[in-house]
């Protein structure tokens, strides 16, 4: 969740990390707060408060200049947001500061052992960690004490930790939380993203489990946590993709919305060499040799998922199921004999995928992650990597990436298949041309949204495909506008849901399949008889009189990709009708690091 940035070299570490803050913000946003080293006292002073880092940035306007810090941005898990919960947090004497991501789930039991005495600042799980970090600093050296708090800590960690009576040195750990150390030209950065590195680093390593770096002056040693020293391969950071930039945009959502007919084609050019679709060959077979795939993700990436599913089941005819990754990990089905496992995350470091893959090694099964980022914990740790070209996606709620993950998964399906019977690069191309016409005129959404989203609840219906686009449609419009919406299956409805029918409830139907557009329409003919505000969104071949939003034909197999880009408008301009936070959503965060 959230960000951490530390720096430590000759430049101004206060800019520098406030800087890696503002790109990290967008991850999780409640709270900020930085400790800096004053040269005048030779102490390391603490900032921090609820709010966002622009918030904190006003805090530290005046602090003199200094080389060395570590900030903090927090998306709560362990108590209220406010400034006494905001990290860095401190240790009882203020010896030790550290800042956290992650969650510690044995924190209560921790302190129960051995902080039955100590009077806490704050309702975190983190603050066990510095006390406990400080207990044993009184009967061991400071580099025991930390390996000796790691050992005890059970959850999520990632953590840079200071001592006052060394200000000289940074220490780093982590545990299933991401940590990166970025190495620049006299300096380093530790950060939870390469977000935060980008322009002053230009190599990064990312730290694994159970080791822990010591940074000093030009010195970083790692070690394992019997403090044994290991080798340390730093690799180079070219960071080429668009560096997050609204451009002429007021909101990223909206140019990430844009962005989307590009990425198509980026997506084509990646994975085709020579005018073939060149996938890797490894995947291809394992995939063959198995009897069932399993998709594990959350939120928009098991919309995706459903999406996949509906294709690789009609195109390769193998079986697929899709499955909460939350759920998975702790109540995993009975599973068939030879499983292939697809994990689903744009950040790549979804804990609850995470905590999956964890279980799926064990089972001696292959595993490929579908991701954004290639240096995520995920794409690092499954047999196989296959990327989505979306380039950073900074909205909270997620757009381009989920229309990336279907075009890559729809590309897999038809590698699976071997059989070349639709000649795939030009309906790509063809789906890319007819979301950027589409899309030439986005801002005729907004009048629709204005005459529609009028209540507090809406609906998302269809069949089939339809349905799980409706699905993620829904999901948009309340994570960003707060609306209650579901998606539902056009013909369930009718089997409970429609006595939340009210005088004008939006209902919007989604309609590209031939063989139940009448059926859904039937739906839809239902819930307008019983006062809803009906809308369609439907395909060029399918439209009647009457119909709201008219697409034009594509691939039935990549028309999800085109059916959902109305409704990523109508989620965008329906919070800004209500003047909310289109980029950062209350309550949410981008990368959910914490199961
Ligand atoms: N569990 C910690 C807290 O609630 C850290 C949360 C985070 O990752 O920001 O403060």
């Amino acid at each position: 969740m959230c960000g951490i940035v530390g720096y430590t070299g000759k430049r101004d570490a206060k800019e520098i990390i406030l800087n890696g803050l503002y790109r990290l913000e967008y991850r999780g946003y409640d709270s900020a707060g930085i400790s800096l080293y004053n040269q005048q006292t030779k102490r390391y002073e603490l900032y921090k408060d609820a709010g966002r880092v622009d918030h904190l940035a006003r805090i530290v306007e005046d602090v003199p200049y200094s080389n060395s810090g570590i900030g903090h941005t927090r998306w709560a898990t362990h108590g209220k947001v406010n400034q006494l919960n905001a990290h860095p947090h401190m240790s009882k004497n203020n010896r030790f500061t550290i800042v956290h991501n992650g969650v510690i789930e044995n924190y209560k039991n921790l302190r129960d052992t051995y902080l039955q005495d100590h009077r806490f600042s704050s309702e975190t799980d983190t603050e066990v960690i510095v006390a406990l970090i400080d207990y044993f600093s009184h009967t061991m050296p400071v580099k025991e004490a930390i390996t000796t708090t790691l050992k005890r800590l059970q959850g999520s960690y990632a953590l840079l930790i200071l001592d006052q009576e060394e200000p000289s040195k940074m220490y780093a750990a982590k545990h299933k939380s991401p940590l990166l150390i970025g190495r620049g030209k006299d300096d380093y950065v530790v950060a939870s993203d390469l977000m935060a590195m980008v322009g002053v680093c230009d190599a990064f390593i990312a730290l694994e489990d159970e080791t822990f770096v010591v940074i000093e002056a030009q010195k970083i040693i790692l070690y394992n946590l019997d403090h044994q020293p290991q080798s340390l391969q730093f690799q180079t950071l070219d960071y080429t993709d668009e560096l997050a930039d609204k451009g002429a945009h007021p909101h990223y959502m909206i140019k990430e919305i844009m962005e989307q007919p590009i990425i198509i084609r980026r997506i084509l050019e990646k994975y085709f060499s020579e005018e073939k679709l060149a996938l890797d060959p490894a995947l291809i077979k394992e995939i063959k040799a198995s009897e069932r795939i399993y998709i594990l993700a959350a939120g928009t990436s098991m919309h995706a998922g459903y999406v996949a599913k509906t294709m690789i089941e009609t195109i390769v005819r193998m079986p697929v199921e899709v499955h909460i990754a939350s759920e998975f990990a702790y109540h995993p089905p009975v599973l068939s004999k030879k499983p292939f496992f697809m994990l689903i995350s744009q950040s790549g470091e979804t804990a609850d995928l995470v905590a999956c893959l964890k279980k799926i090694k064990a089972l001696n099964a292959k595993t490929c992650t579908v991701t954004n980022v290639k240096t995520s914990t995920l794409a690092r740790e499954a047999d196989f990597t296959l990327e989505i070209y979306a380039g950073p996606e900074i909205a909270v709620a997620s757009t381009k990436a989920y229309t990336a993950q279907i075009a890559v998964l729809v590309l897999l399906a038809y590698a699976l298949s071997g059989k070349e019977t639709w000649d795939i690069r030009y309906e790509y191309s063809k789906l890319s041309q007819a979301m950027e016409s589409f899309l030439e005129h986005y801002e005729e959404m907004h009048q629709i949204t204005k005459q529609t989203f009028t209540k507090f609840h809406a609906f998302y219906i269809g069949r089939g495909v339809d349905y799980y686009v409706g699905l993620e449609a829904a999901l948009k419009l309340k994570e960003i506008s707060y609306i209650h919406t579901e998606g539902y299956a056009a013909g369930e409805l009718k089997h409970g849901t429609i006595a939340l029918i009210e005088d004008q409830t939006p209902v919007i139907a989604l309609i590209t399949t031939k063989e139940v557009a009448l059926n859904t329409r039937s739906n839809l003919h239902e819930v307008a008889s019983r006062g809803a505000n009906t809308l369609t969104i439907v395909t060029e071949s399918l439209k009647e009189v009457g119909d709201t939003v008219v697409l034009p034909d594509v691939h039935p197999y990549l028309t999800p990709i085109l059916t959902v880009l109305p409704t990523q408008l109508f989620a965008y301009y329906a919070a800004l009708e209500r003047g909310l936070d289109i980029d950062k959503p209350r309550n949410l965060a981008k990368s959910v690091t914490v199961e």
